[in-house]
């Protein structure tokens, strides 16, 4: 057992630090010409969700001269732990300390995470600032789009690189590990090294920067490069971002990692564009990701197949910053949803404009199940939202409430923003109206569906309301945020008026404030994230693990007002992001801006006036306001409509498998019973972990599972008594059923192919229908504790304490079952403990009742006969015997007196551990 795992069952969720997920990727660091580490500053779940990550670490492990390993920040309580067993933030791959890779490249999605940063830094030994690194210390890059005005957090990054990353960040890594033994030797080889890698194309590196303050509005603003050094051109200035013009060179990877445990976006992620050109003010995706860049059809049809291979997921999100300006978006998902439909595999959308949910749109999502939808209006007037521009419509999103609930969906949520500019009281009734409108027709819609009354479940209506905060780059990135007091006032308003059958969920206003400062902040607040950090600051966006105190007494401690930062400000001011040239020009932006207050509604470019998705006229003139792209829009209508032609001249979506009957019963299905393994790291993994890992490994082997009925179909399986998390398992049960006789002996190598080390499946035979549940299939569970050392190896006398147990009449557990204490006895469960020397370490056999009737932990057990918890034990379930079964025995529930059969609230008499 190594050392993080001895400090794995003191955390909360163990899985997150587990590593050996299916498609993760291990290599010999001592092989590699650069080892990377991804670090995520958040947790796990948020982390693994994430596209960019799932393409740069499938991009870079591609190579056979690198490896990207992931580290994600660690929640407070594994944050402890590590500090207080002294060891260092590791990756999963090889559980190699962070610092000790070539290069650290943060992915910046979030200002709310900077503090995470820093923690992460800390215990990879880095040290904070870029100033005082050596070449001992892997080079610090920052990514994503909080990289875009990266000022807060320039002291802490040696570079960043400004957009996308598929060329750029293999260029940077090429040319740091080609250099860097070479500059190693120089007198100021770093800074010599650095202002090498400022010449690739979309690498920032702000210590070759001069700041100084602008007297007007009070910022530290990138007034332009450093003296350059002898031989030395200075650096480039403004920073061009880095723009991946055909998504086609990079395609996109299929075989992505599978977590074990549930995360945040738990399925296939598609990624169909990137970049959006619907224009809304108040979105800085939507500047700094421009033009809008599409994979063709076939790509993601074939990608999503290859990747639910690959995987085992059922589920694919068809992924954009707007999935439904996709230029044949009702077509190219109904080929997604027929191909999808024959595995039983389900589609939704990520990002959708209202306009995209239609009848069609709504069956093709709806095929194999029903969940819920998501509606971003934004504004609730017409004239605000002219004021964003966000183009949608009160019809628009009559239709879409209605097409949705008459297909059968049952949720809806709604997300508005508070504190946007211009808005009046007006505008949050709208936001209450709107509420209202889609409560009426939802139930208009359910009702002419017809069904019986009381059998449908209530329409649900969830309320997002979140605060604007002017974000740089975006069109109302002068305008003035809100006060924190006339936010939580305007939520306030819109809380207590809400009509009934709406669930509100706000976002947390003093989060917002301090991430409206962060994102517009200027370099002199990496002080104040220091500070911050220094006294506590972790996880801010996090309502829970956010400190508003501590941001106050960092910003008074740095004498800077945060109000500062987000104040309104007129466009000619001196921005401290004005170095960063996204390509749009501020022009564009300033001319945008102005418009909003006339509420001038600017429809999306590189589509025809009308609005329409495809232009079917060749002659009709594409929309484009001269941002700064200089996108080629006859390039852009000819390859869409090639596209598009190509779409829709094939025949159909390859098809999976043939289609198979599905039986209406369970009955009519093909049962199986399987014997499997989870010994070593699977350990940490609970039972629903376990659960969705062995549906993936079925579904990779083309298992053919009968599935439940119902909006959400899942797949029929059932387990053998549950296991505690922390204990390896050398035999677990399952069964499932299967539409079609399997061949196991093939079916069973297939399954176990990509399962994570320590899962493997023994067996799989066919289960009689007759046969009895799991649940009541077994009666006893045979378990194994090895003890360590510190226990001592005295056979003879860890004999007399375990025949001392085993003599004892009763022996009373307390335990605390919500909030009260409940106590059990353990020798109504237990039978006799054996002990012996196996491989010099004490063994000790404990057989254990398991079922209905309650069951014992061996861990107390244990207790009971040593009299103290014992520290580092490895305990394993090693049988679990069936009824009948001959072997050793434990109380029955019969066999014991009726009087203590079950357990009692409290208990003074027999002797208690
Ligand atoms: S150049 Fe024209 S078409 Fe291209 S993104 Fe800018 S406004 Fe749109």
């Amino acid at each position: 057992m190594d050392a993080l795992d001895r400090i794995l069952p003191k955390v909360e969720k163990p899985s997150r630090y587990l590593g050996g997920e299916t498609n993760s990727i291990v290599k010999d660091h001592a092989q590699m010409r650069a080892t990377v580490a991804f670090g995520f500053p958040d947790v796990y779940e948020i982390g693994m969700s994430h596209l960019g990550l799932r393409i740069l670490y499938s991009l870079l492990n591609e190579r056979e001269d690198v490896a990207c390993e992931r580290v994600f920040a660690p929640w407070p309580d594994m944050e402890r732990e590590l500090r207080q067993a002294g060891l260092p933030l590791q990756s999963l791959e090889t559980r190699t300390p962070m610092g000790e890779f070539d290069i650290v490249g943060f992915s910046l999605q979030y200002e709310m995470t900077y503090s995470n940063i820093l923690t992460m830094l800390d215990l990879a030994d880095i040290p904070f600032r870029t100033e005082h690194r050596s070449f001992a210390s892997p080079l610090v890059v920052g990514g994503g789009p909080v990289a875009f005005a990266p000022e807060p957090i320039a002291d802490f990054f040696d570079c960043f690189v400004i957009g996308d990353a598929e060329e750029a960040f293999p260029r940077l890594i090429d040319l740091y590990v080609e250099l860097r033994d070479e500059y190693a030797k120089r007198p100021q080889g770093r800074r010599a090294l650095l202002r090498r890698l400022a010449d690739i194309p979309g690498v920032y590196v702000p210590s070759l920067y001069r700041t100084e303050i602008d007297p007007e509005q009070g910022y530290l603003i990138v007034t332009g490069p450093v003296e350059p050094l002898p031989g030395e051109e200075p650096a480039p200035f403004p920073i061009k971002r880095a723009v991946v013009e055909d998504l086609a060179d990079y395609p996109f990877p299929s075989k992505i990692l599978v977590p074990h445990s549930e995360i945040v976006h738990d399925r296939v992620s598609m990624e169909i564009a990137r970049g959006c050109t619907e224009g809304c003010r108040f979105c800085q995706a939507g500047i700094i990701y421009r033009p809008v860049r599409e994979r063709s059809p076939r790509e993601i049809i074939e990608t999503t197949l290859k990747s639910l291979d690959e995987t085992g997921y059922n589920e694919v999100t068809l992924s954009a910053l707007s999935v439904a300006d996709y230029s044949c978006f009702p077509d190219l998902l109904e080929k997604v949803a027929e191909s999808l439909e024959t595995r039983k595999a389900s589609v939704s959308l990520g990002s959708l404009r209202v306009y995209g949910i239609t009848d069609k749109t709504t069956r093709d999502t709806g095929r194999v199940r029903k969940g819920g939808f998501t509606i971003a209006p934004e504004a609730g007037t017409q004239r605000m939202r002219d004021v964003i521009n966000k183009g949608i419509t009160q019809e628009d999103l009559e239709k879409a409430t209605t097409a949705a609930f008459s297909a059968g969906w049952e949720r809806i949520k709604l997300y508005f923003m508070c504190g946007l500019p211009t808005e009046t009281q007006e505008d949050l009734d709208g936001i209450l109206d709107r509420c209202k409108d889609v409560l009426r027709l939802a139930r208009q819609a359910r009702s002419r569906n017809g069904g019986e009354k009381g059998k449908r479940r209530p329409v649900q209506v969830g309320l997002s309301v979140s605060s604007f905060i002017p974000k740089p780059f975006s069109a109302f990135q002068w305008w003035g945020m809100d006060s924190e007091a006339l936010l939580e006032e305007k939520q306030r308003y819109v809380r207590t008026r809400l009509p009934r059958g709406v669930k509100l969920s706000r976002h947390h206003v003093p989060t917002s404030v301090i991430e409206g400062v962060l994102a517009r902040g200027d370099r002199r607040l990496g002080k104040v994230i220091e500070w911050a950090w220094h006294h506590g600051a972790r996880f801010d966006g996090w309502t829970e693990c956010f400190r508003r105190d501590v941001w106050d007494q960092a910003f008074a401690a740095e004498g800077l007002d945060p109000d500062l930062f987000i104040k309104g400000l007129p466009v000619e001011a001196k921005l401290p992001w004005d170095h960063i040239d996204t390509l749009v020009t501020k022009e564009f932006l300033v001319k945008d801006y102005l418009k909003a207050f006339k509420n001038k509604f600017a429809p999306a470019c590189e589509k025809p006036y009308k609005g329409f998705q495809f232009p079917e006229d060749k002659d009709e003139k594409l929309v484009c306001y001269s941002c700064g792209l200089e996108c080629d829009l006859k390039h852009i209508y000819s390859e869409r409509k090639r596209e598009r032609q190509l779409l829709m001249l094939s025949p159909s979506a390859p098809q999976a498998e043939p289609e198979v009957e599905e039986p209406v019963s369970v009955d009519k299905a093909h049962r199986y019973l399987c014997r499997f393994t989870k010994l070593g790291r699977p350990r940490f993994l609970s039972h629903l972990d376990v659960m969705r890992t062995l549906q993936r490994a079925l579904r990779r082997a083309k298992v053919p599972m009968l599935m439940s009925q119902g909006f959400s179909p899942k797949p029929v399986m059932a387990f053998g008594p549950a296991l505690a998390l922390g204990i390896e398992s050398a035999e677990e049960w399952v069964e499932f059923h299967s539409l079609e006789p399997l061949d196991t002996e093939q079916v069973l190598p297939e399954v176990n192919r990509d399962l994570p080390e320590g899962i493997r499946f023994l067996s799989m035979e066919p289960f009689e229908h007759a046969a009895a549940s799991l649940t009541v299939l077994f009666d006893r569970a045979l378990y194994s504790a090895t003890l360590p050392e510190s226990e001592g190896t005295d056979l003879q006398q860890h004999r007399r304490q375990v025949a001392a147990f085993n003599e004892r009449t009763s022996v009373l557990v307390e335990k605390i079952v919500k909030g009260k204490t409940r106590v059990r006895d353990l020798k109504h469960f237990v039978g006799q403990v054996e002990v012996q020397l196996k491989q010099d370490a004490l063994y000790l056999t404990i057989p254990v009742r398991v079922g209905s009737g309650g069951s014992a932990r061996p861990e107390d057990v244990l207790q009971a006969i040593y009299g103290h918890a014992v520290a580092g034990v490895s305990i394993r379930r090693e049988r679990l015997l069936q009824t009948g079964e001959p072997g050793p025995q434990t109380p029955t529930a019969d066999s014991i007196n009726t009087d203590m059969k079950e357990p009692v609230e409290s208990r003074n008499e027999g002797a208690r551990i």
